[in-house]
């Protein structure tokens, strides 16, 4: 059996404790990794692997990274979804008998990480903590880096915890072993990494510590038990005390609008579909707020749209004063640029990771308070009088901060010139001593080239050497004999000491030592007491994010044109001339053309809308579902009026995008999601399906289509959307009261087809489709063909066989055939006699409004 060195041993204990981590393990001034860990480590960090000795006749692998660049490597391994186990020296290696001793002091993995690098501003980086008891899941969901802590449950259904799940976006999932693996299938089709670990309760004693017993009493079981896992595991990992994760905020799920994973993507709410950017979506575009506080609360409305109208009023009511008030909106956006990200600063005070210049950052941020409670209150809106009626400033720990932190710290804390002069007596006792200190060198140094009659002689300091007169070789000779001693030669010059010098030099460092020591005693007694305040600084963050979201709303309403909407918890949703809020922005050239909207519970609550492909469909059908999420978390709508009623759900069935998960065919999930539908859907959701019935047989798709929308009309009767290219629908309005046709009028000039993208009434009479073809440049001669074979289906002369083609034409499939040498199509030389009867009356102008 092999037996390693006592080193080797140390490092194989503490790794047992950190199977499922890379183990930095400190060795001086590196963190080495050594076995496996260096082999896996030195692959994906790319850095090169050696070897050592380690008792044993094998070599052991390793690898290693300077402790002082070891968070940019930390935070590349965090990226690619690992953990990194950090193991200290905690004791004195002087001091050490033996191998100094060594610990984990923390684990970090990707939903722990409270590094800058690792993580962006703007959006919460959330860990997910999952349980189920007695029949019901819980999710527990915790930003570290703020101490946002967030919990809800569901009865029986695993698809609404993975839709809730979906919600926070989590890198991290910890739960109990038997629901972790019923999660990680789902989770497949997420295009996301994830990080799974099974955990076990924590200790309920430590549990009632962090959150207080009374507050943990009222909790449901399965609630309890997803705070208790994700606590235990934070608490495992992170091995110091979390002050400022205290607070619960639980939630019932049916206190917001539900959206599926499927629609939160559809409609592009916080990044697009195509790069999962967030350019492009909606958030992109209502994201004026001026601090990442602000951006992260915007995203969290927009991920929760309210189901209440006094809510919805109060935010509106906020927005429309700011909206109007364009002097008070810019005063409070000048004040909000001047602060910083409190949430995280508040984060590393509680961590122990904050540093003099951020708690200088939480002072500076602080300052700005009383004008931005004074603008609020100055504003005549009662939401915003409401909003610091009872705020609570936090000036006390601003001026401490003040009265104890010099105005421009240094990174380190332990490196002293962070505390002021005139906080504490005996620390500027030192400093004049080692001022003075500095004094009478600079004496010295003026005495000793007045007696050798050297004018070079200079007085210098390095660690290793402490103090030395420094005289250059040429000088040398002029040295008198014997009061010098040599300490060190350089090219160019010695160096000496003289025991006077040696003496002052101990009296100068002794009071230096002491001086960095007693700042960092300071900084951290001033660390510790804002510790004590971690959730006063917290209420008022979210306080001032508020006011963020606030004028972040009313600034884009302005330069948006839009409007407030009235908010009703009726049926009907009345929307004049609405806009989609994305594509108006970004297209440029063609003006966005307005639809209005009415879905009524006296008139027409579904709509059937037929047109061309790229005529604006599904364009139109998400611009109504954007500004009823618009107008439910409280902003303005891109309309020229609008009255929105509550909508507590939206389903979307849009798009072809990624439907391919897990294998599944577009069909078996088209019919899923309406399964879902159908199960889910109340009166008062938003129902909008896009092209119903494709992907099966044009009898079947048709049928089921139809059968979809009998039974959203008889039996769900809540307002919905859809399009189809079944043009043969258009009858059903005779026998569904509930059902208006609409359609995407289109101008036929000759052989054009122009695009007006206005929504009116009546149903399409084609579907344009090989209009659409000739116009992505499909040989000349597919595209006759196209219009022959259309014209039989129509008067059903069809032979499928291709053997009515007159000598010397070609079927599709041979035209296809022929691609490979394709030329370049000409859209414009279209004058081919084989075009079908409906091309062929050309130069005609109609506006398609059947
Ligand atoms: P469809 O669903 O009918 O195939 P889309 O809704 O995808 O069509 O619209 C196609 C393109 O037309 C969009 O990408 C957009 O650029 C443009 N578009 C859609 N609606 C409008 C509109 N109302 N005004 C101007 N451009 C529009």
């Amino acid at each position: 059996m092999t037996v390693h060195t006592p080193m080797i041993q140390q490092y194989l204990a503490v790794k047992e404790q950190a199977k499922d981590a890379f183990l930095f393990f400190r060795l001086g001034d590196f963190y080495e990794m050594f076995f496996e860990d260096a082999i896996a480590a030195s692959r994906e960090l790319e850095i090169t692997l050696t070897a050592r000795g380690g008792g044993g006749d094998t070599r052991i692998p390793m690898c290693g990274v300077p402790y002082h660049s070891a968070e940019g490597y930390i935070a590349r391994l965090i990226e690619k979804g690992y953990k990194v186990a950090i193991c200290e020296q905690v004791e004195d290696p002087a001091e050490a008998k033996g191998v100094v001793r060594r610990e984990i002091v923390r684990v970090i993995t990707p939903g722990t990480v409270m590094e800058t690098k690792s993580i962006a501003d703007k959006a919460n980086n959330f860990i997910v903590g999952v349980s189920r008891r007695e029949g019901v899941f819980g999710i527990a969901a915790c930003d570290l880096t703020t101490g946002e802590l967030y919990v809800t449950s569901f009865a029986d259904k695993l698809e609404l915890l993975t839709d809730e799940i979906n919600v926070y976006l989590p890198v991290e999932i910890v739960g109990d072993a038997g629901l972790i693996e019923q999660l990680k299938p789902a989770a497949a089709g997420w295009n996301r990494q994830v990080l799974f670990t099974e955990r076990k309760a924590m200790d309920e004693q430590k549990l009632s510590d962090q959150f207080g017993a009374e507050t943990l009493q009222g909790l449901e079981p399965a609630r309890h038990l997803a705070i208790s896992l994700l606590t235990g595991y934070l608490e495992e990992t992170q091995k110091r005390s979390l002050g400022h994760v205290r607070q619960i905020r639980t939630y019932e799920p049916n206190q917001f609008m539900i959206l599926d994973p499927f629609t939160r993507r559809n409609l592009e709410l916080v990044e697009t579909v195509q790069s999962r950017s967030k350019k492009g979506s909606l958030l992109w575009l209502l994201d004026r707020t001026r601090t990442s506080m602000g951006a992260r609360l915007l995203r969290r409305w927009i991920d929760k749209p309210l189901l209440s109208v006094k809510l919805i009023e109060e935010r509106l009511e906020a927005v429309e004063l700011l909206h109007r008030n364009l002097i008070l909106r810019d005063e409070l956006r000048g004040e909000l640029n001047e602060i910083y990200d409190l949430e995280r600063l508040v984060g590393r005070v509680a961590f122990g990771s904050a540093n003099g210049r951020d708690l200088n950052a939480l002072k500076v941020s602080l300052l700005r308070v009383p004008a931005l409670t004074g603008l609020c209150q100055e504003s005549e809106s009662t939401t915003l009088c409401r909003l610091v009626e009872e705020i609570d400033t936090c000036m006390d720990l601003a001026e401490l901060i003040e009265t104890v932190i010099v105005d421009d710290p240094p990174i380190s804390v332990r490196e002293g010139s962070l505390i002021r002069t005139g906080y504490d007596p005996y620390l500027d006792e030192l400093r004049e001593a080692s001022v003075n200190g500095k004094k009478w060198l600079a004496e010295l140094e003026r005495k000793e080239r007045e007696a050798t009659g050297i004018k070079s002689l200079k007085i210098g300091y390095n660690r290793v050497f402490g103090y030395y007169l420094e005289v250059s070789k040429a000088n040398i000779s002029m040295l008198p004999e014997g009061r010098y001693e040599r300490k060190q030669t350089l090219t160019n010059a010695e160096r000496y000491v003289t025991p006077e010098l040696k003496e002052k030099e101990r009296l100068i460092l002794e009071a230096e030592e002491k001086m960095v020591d007693l700042e960092y005693a300071k900084f951290i007694e001033l660390r510790d007491h804002l510790t004590a305040h971690l959730s006063r600084l917290q209420t008022l963050a979210e306080t001032i994010a508020t006011m963020d979201v606030y004028q972040s709303h009313a600034t884009v309403s302005m330069e948006q044109r839009y409007v407030k909407p009235a908010v009703t918890d009726s049926f009907d949703l009345v929307v004049e001339d609405g806009r989609h809020p994305v594509v108006e922005a970004v297209i440029d050239g063609s003006p966005f053309i307005a639809n209005g909207t009415s879905l009524e519970a006296e008139g027409a609550s579904m709509l059937l809308i037929t047109g061309p492909n790229m005529a604006g469909k599904s364009t139109y059908m998400r611009q109504v579902a954007l500004i009823a999420i618009m107008a439910q978390i409280g902003c303005f709508i891109p309309a020229k009026r609008g009255v929105i009623p509550l909508i507590d759900r939206i389903f979307t069935r849009i798009g072809a995008a990624d439907d391919l998960i897990g294998g599944q065919s577009t069909f078996m999930v088209e019919m899923k999601d309406i399964q879902t539908m159908t199960e889910k859907a109340t009166k008062q959701s938003l129902v909008i399906i896009d092209e119903l019935g494709r992907g099966t047989s044009t009898g079947e798709g048709m049928s089921i289509a139809q059968a979809v929308i009998e039974y959203v009309h008889h039996e769900i009767g809540c307002k919905a959307l859809v399009s189809t290219h079944f043009h043969e629908l258009a009858h059903l309005d005779e026998t569904l009261p509930m059902l208006r046709n609409v359609c995407m009028a289109v101008q036929e000039t000759g052989d054009n087809v122009t695009f007006l993208r206005k929504l009116v009434p009546g149903a399409a009479s084609s579907s344009y489709g090989i209009y659409c073809a000739q116009l992505a440049g499909l040989p000349e001669r597919i595209i006759s063909r196209a219009y022959v074979l259309l014209a039989s289906h129509a008067d059903g002369t069809i032979d499928p066989s291709g053997k009515d083609s007159s000598p010397g034409e070609v079927t599709v499939l041979e035209a296809m055939r022929e691609t490979a040498t394709a030329y370049s199509p000409d859209l414009t030389d279209s004058g081919s006699d084989e075009r079908s009867a409906e091309s062929a009356n050309s130069n005609r102008t109609d506006l398609h409004v059947l």
